[in-house]
């Protein structure tokens, strides 16, 4: 039998209120022992479930904290196990407090993701919705948060599902007619099942499809900006970040402070790299140079680059054009509140790439560059209605397997080999799709799914 596990589920910090969860077998002994009603009279042992009740944890004599403690029964919980979580005040002091009398009467520090874990041994979740829910708390942005919480209702679950059950019953039909050739023919299946391949392969080539989309959209599109000095590259970047709140992130080991930051813009992220440069004064810039600044972007999804209106094109420009070459670029025609010098046609025409005119003074034409970005990378029509995404690279990676087994089939069908070949790589191809969700997957890679999760989920 499992044992009973404990941990703080809301975060170490200050804050209104904290939640300890307890999950196993014992979890109603063990608050029983610490809870006290405020009359004194009742027991945790004795409510009933799905009830809320109001009381103080206590360690014999001594009062701990005032609380509420949630009781939810086997198997409605979200581990599947008994459960209690007690809200008690959200200090630092007064959750650790707590969690101790909690440990101190039997209970086990849980480890991370132990919780979750619990949850898709018990058959509550899949694995995909076990992944769904580290990337709900990690999502940093509208899209990836929807497209998590899509994956987290199952609708990953469902399309594998439904692709597995297409494969299997090729086996199956594969297997009976091999077992009892008398009443099932096998001649002439190799094309029957060809086409029934190439139509599973068409399902999985439309989910691998998603992939690129789905990784900009969880992780951002990371992009770099690039221009003369006095360009506007600082003025565009400090109106995209004043839009919409930036989350700056530190990157460990730089002595920077701001190496990268994250701006949303309608949902989607832009990750900004080598800011730093750009913020710093303008010598900065010059000693960076566009060309270093180009290289950098050697791994960028996007490159804006920010161009004067009010000034000539001049041999920098072209030599940063020459640079832009075979570049996801969009070129921001900056300043368009000043006499223009140069337009929108001829810098089209000069580098190939989109233009937007825009003026960073007067905060005008963003919403056309959010347009460009929308269209460039998730053409344009990035609507969510329970669209499935491929965000996991362990999805993508077994949904790669996947294709290659059945392209083996495909091999075998053409080179007329006997029938029992195909089930193999048939099996293989489900076995592969079955790690999605969890079937058919090793103990070690359950547990290095769940070490990614924090203590308490
Ligand atoms: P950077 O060197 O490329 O980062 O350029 P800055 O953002 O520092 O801008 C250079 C100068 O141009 C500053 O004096 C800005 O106020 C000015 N500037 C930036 N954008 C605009 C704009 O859209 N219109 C006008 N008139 N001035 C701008």
């Amino acid at each position: 039998m499992a044992d009973t596990i404990a941990a703080v589920a809301t975060a170490m910090t200050a804050s209104g209120i904290g939640i300890i969860r307890i999950s196993g077998p014992k979890s109603r002994e063990i608050a029983g022992k610490i809870y006290r009603s405020k009359g004194g009279k009742k027991r945790i042992e004795n409510v009933p479930s799905h009830t809320i009740q109001y009381g103080f944890i206590c360690d014999e004599d001594e009062i701990i904290d005032e609380v509420l403690v949630m009781v939810m029964d086997a198997p409605r919980s979200y581990t599947g196990e008994n459960t209690v979580e007690i809200d008690c005040h959200g200090g630092v002091l007064a959750m650790k407090r707590v969690l101790e009398t909690v440990v101190k009467y039997g209970a086990r520090p849980a480890e991370p993701g132990e919780f979750t874990k619990r949850a898709f041994l018990n058959g509550r979740i899949d694995l995909s919705q076990a992944e769904a829910v580290i990337d709900v708390i990690n999502a940093k942005n509208e899209y990836a948060l929807k497209s998590s919480i899509s994956q987290l209702r199952g609708n990953i679950q469902r399309v594998i599902k439904e692709i597995r059950q297409g494969i299997i019953y090729q086996i199956a039909y594969i297997e009976s007619a091999l077992d009892d050739p008398e009443h099932i023919s096998i001649d002439g299946y190799g094309d029957t099942l060809k086409g029934e391949i190439s139509l599973l392969k068409e399902k999985l080539n439309g989910l691998l499809d998603t992939v690129r989309e789905g990784k900009l959209m969880k992780e951002g599109i990371k992009t770099v900006i690039v221009g003369k000095p006095n360009a506007g590259k600082s003025s565009l970047l400090n109106l995209l970040v004043g839009e919409e709140r930036a989350i700056v992130t530190d990157i460990a080991g730089t002595t920077r402070d701001i190496l990268e930051e994250t701006i949303v813009l309608h949902g989607i992220s832009l990750r900004m790299i080598d800011t730093a440069g750009i913020r710093d004064t303008d010598d900065v810039v010059e000693k960076i140079g566009v060309k270093k600044a180009v290289e950098n972007a050697k791994d960028a999804d996007l490159i804006l680059y920010v161009v004067d209106s009010s000034v000539p094109l001049d041999e920098n420009d072209k030599e940063i054009i020459e640079l832009l070459k075979d570049k996801k670029a969009i070129v921001i025609l900056n300043k368009m509140d000043l006499q223009q010098q140069v337009t929108e046609e001829d810098l089209k025409e000069k580098t190939n790439h989109p233009v937007v005119a825009v003026s960073a003074k007067e905060e005008e034409g963003i919403e056309f560059l959010e347009a460009k970005i929308k269209e460039m990378f998730f053409e344009g029509n990035l609507s969510f209605n329970d669209e499935i995404y491929i965000t996991n690279m362990r999805h993508k990676a077994a949904i790669e397997d996947a294709k290659r087994s059945l392209e083996l089939v495909e091999n075998s069908i053409e080179m007329q080999m006997p029938e029992d070949f195909f089930s193999i790589d048939l099996m293989n191809a489900y076995e592969a799709l079955g790690s999605i969700i969890g079937e058919s997957v090793g103990e070690d890679l359950v547990n290095e799914i769940f070490s990614k999760f924090c203590t308490g989920k």
